[in-house]
């Protein structure tokens, strides 16, 4: 079965590596270029995108900022999953908000912002600190802007502003601020729907993020009750939008109550632990969905940790020596604070999860590799 993926970095890659013992053959739109490429080898074919539509007998995608034209070729072929509107609402912040109200699930409490009264009106309905963010842009904490006081609204307006007279009547601009959430942490579900509306989701993850971005992510610790809610906001959106493939929730836990962050149509970074800590992956379960095959089995096999590999020529060899540790590479060219790779390592138990990792810290200094040794500490 031949599977075109939109995007071509490396969860395409890991669909890819994961398709291919179960005959399904990845090619992928990478929307910069606009070529057909393999996600693995970067070898490009002969296809034009209609080609590669034609061609394909399943549609998905790795990430949510697809052109509109593109998506509305995927989406006239009859072939894509996990739909239109599921892409619209992981690439548009305001459109998320909507999804999640009429679906009833608590998400941080916020105002749109197309102008700068609505910033003023912001601050007084919502109070202090604000987050604020581009609605249909930004990852990684990119394209937000923290206001802690009044005095800041005319500075953080004026660059705005010029987000927003960016963005044509065809694709408006909008801005979104949202109370500052005094989150104990942040956790994320992933999981999976199939076309029938059967579920397979993933024990919850515990995520740690760094200026923004993900740099660990623990999973096999969370209790009963967090794992209750954020299946339940699993199955009430993915029902909702009648959902079909890997969808993931990122949520903040404020004493033991969940609260959305944000969604994602798609395999996520805080699930790349499933590679290694569960029967069936992320990867694998997403291809399965959209392939109309069985679901596989999601169940917890060994506590895990996952660890971004961020801006580094490569992964120290050495980490390869501790049994259950494994390193992921996306072949990507380097740039500062870039998504490189992961590793992943696993324990039986707590105690055997936390010595490997103080086992790691020997090769992976703090400042690059951050919260390693706290895990570690914590799980002792
Ligand atoms: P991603 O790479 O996960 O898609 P993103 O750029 O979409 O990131 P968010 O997940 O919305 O950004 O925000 C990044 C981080 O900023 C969050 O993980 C959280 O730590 C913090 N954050 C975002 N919104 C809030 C909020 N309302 N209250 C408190 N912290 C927040
Ligand atoms: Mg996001
Ligand atoms: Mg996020």
């Amino acid at each position: 079965m031949n599977v075109l993926i939109l995007g071509a970095g490396q969860l395409a890659r890991m669909m890819s590596l994961e398709g291919a013992p179960l005959d399904l053959n990845v090619r992928a739109f990478d929307v910069g270029s606009n070529r057909i490429i393999h996600p693995v080898t970067l070898d490009e074919y002969e296809f034009t995108l209609e080609q590669a539509i034609a061609d394909a007998d399943v549609i998905t995608a790795e990430f949510e900022h697809i052109p509109d034209p593109v998506l509305a070729l995927c989406c006239q072929s009859g072939k894509f999953y996990p739909g239109k509107a599921a892409i619209k609402a992981g690439g548009d912040r305001a459109i998320e908000k909507a999804l999640l109200d009429k679906g009833n699930v608590p998400c941080a409490p916020y105002q749109l912002i197309t102008e700068k009264q609505h910033l003023i009106d912001a601050v007084t309905k919502l109070g202090k600190p604000l987050v604020i963010k581009t609605c249909q842009a930004g990852y990684d904490g990119k394209g937000q802007w923290r206001l802690k006081s009044e005095d800041e609204i005319t500075q953080i307006w004026s660059e705005m502003a010029d987000f927003i007279a960016s963005g044509t009547e065809q694709f408006p601009h909008t801005i979104i601020a949202e109370q500052m959430i005094p989150f104990d942490r942040e956790v994320s579900v992933i999981g999976a729907r199939d076309k029938d509306g059967r579920f397979a989701i993933y024990p919850v993850t515990e995520n740690q993020h760094t200026n923004g971005v993900l740099t660990l992510s623990l999973a096999g610790f969370v209790e009963a009750s967090i794992q209750q809610q954020a299946v339940s906001a699993f199955k009430n959106l993915t029902t909702e939008m009648d959902y079909v493939g890997v969808m993931a929730i990122e949520f903040f836990d404020v004493d033991g109550t969940l609260m959305v962050n944000e969604i994602a149509p798609r395999v996520h970074n805080s699930g790349h632990w499933t590679q290694q800590g569960t029967p069936c992956s992320q990867f694998e379960n997403h291809m399965r969905a959209v392939a109309g095959l069985p679901l596989g089995d999601v169940s917890l096999q060994k506590p895990s940790v996952m660890i971004n590999v961020l801006g580094q020529p490569n992964i120290p060899h050495q980490v390869l020596a501790i049994a259950d540790v494994k390193s992921h590479w996306y072949g990507k060219s380097q740039k500062p604070g870039r998504k490189m790779g992961h590793i992943n390592v696993s324990g039986h138990n707590a105690a055997e999860l936390a010595d490997k990792l103080m086992q790691l810290t020997e090769f992976l200094p703090e400042q690059d590799y951050p919260g390693v040794r706290a895990t570690a500490e914590r799980l002792k």
